[in-house]
């Protein structure tokens, strides 16, 4: 990490002032939310969710930082620094009073690269094919399950709308991070050891000869295999990845390839134009396309 001698984002290397591009995106998604109509304390609260600290002591991010960073001109190439930050954006969030949205956008080629081999048949899980029927101006797209067997149709799903419904699914997660959290509990109770288990106990109960040690021995095992259970199912610390992937995602018009890439499973395609969503902490979302008009 550089020292806060100098601004974040950069660091001295051989006498030349160089990009810490970890900190630059950092300083980058800054001035987006801010654009986009965050509050400095707002900002301030997710960048504390990340693992980049601010200074080497270790302090946490405040929204008096933040203000300096949106403030500081060295980001926009002052002073011989090399330029992090757009002069438009720079000017943006020097005019931002009220909310506005921005459109951000990568090329599309990127982002279909990025969740194309994520995409899954919502019936038999196959691997998707992207077709074309027609050609020329009536182009259309729509996939196929690549299972022969699978009894699935066509499912119509235009890049477009994949993108726009995953752009709105994106945005939505970042803005209520806590959907993201998923109960450890959820299914141990059903799990076949810890049946078995309940079952040696009450095999053990019901036998005339029962001794106590016995029963208190199987009791014992069960506890053993539902902590066992419970430590299997705790994925916090793949809920704190996409937490932190998120924290400071500013809302985009279409979705960002990139983050999608690391924070999600599956895109599952269902019929009737619907898609389920599985983060890689198991956690799973379902949407519909958007009535437009
Ligand atoms: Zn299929």
């Amino acid at each position: 990490m550089a020292n806060r001698y100098m601004a974040f984002g950069y660091e001295i290397i051989d006498g030349a002032v160089c990009i810490v591009e970890k900190e630059a995106e950092v300083v980058r998604n800054i001035y987006l939310l801010y654009i986009q109509g965050l509050s400095l304390q707002n900002i301030s609260d997710r960048l504390n969710l990340l693992p980049i600290a601010y200074s080497d002591d270790g302090r946490p991010w405040n929204k008096n930082i933040v203000k300096r960073i949106l403030e500081n001109p060295k980001y926009t190439g002052d002073k011989g620094y090399p330029p992090i930050i757009s002069e438009e954006n720079a000017k943006l969030a020097r005019e931002c009073k009220e909310k506005k949205q921005v459109q951000l956008d990568e090329d599309d080629k990127s982002r279909l690269d990025a969740y194309r081999t994520k995409i899954k048949c919502g019936i038999c899980g196959g691997k998707m094919l992207r077709m074309h029927a027609n050609s020329g101006k009536n182009r259309r797209m729509y996939w196929k399950c690549s299972n022969k067997e699978c009894k699935s149709n066509r499912m119509n799903f235009s890049e477009k709308t994949l993108n726009v419904l995953l752009a709105d699914f994106m945005n939505e997660l970042a803005d209520d991070l806590d959907v993201i959290d998923i109960k450890t509990e959820k299914d141990y109770e059903k799990s076949a050891d810890v049946v078995r288990a309940n079952n040696e106990i009450a095999l053990s109960i019901e036998n005339p000869c029962c001794e106590i040690e016995n029963v208190i021995e199987k009791i014992m095992n069960l506890a053993s295999v539902k902590f066992e259970q419970c430590k299997a199912g705790d994925n916090t610390a793949i809920t704190q990845k996409i937490k932190e992937s998120l924290a400071i995602y500013p809302k985009k018009v279409m979705a960002d390839g990139k983050t999608i890439e690391k924070i999600v499973r599956k895109i599952k395609i269902l019929p009737n134009k619907e898609i389920c969503i599985e983060l890689i902490n198991g956690k799973e979302f379902e949407r519909r396309e958007r009535e437009i008009g």
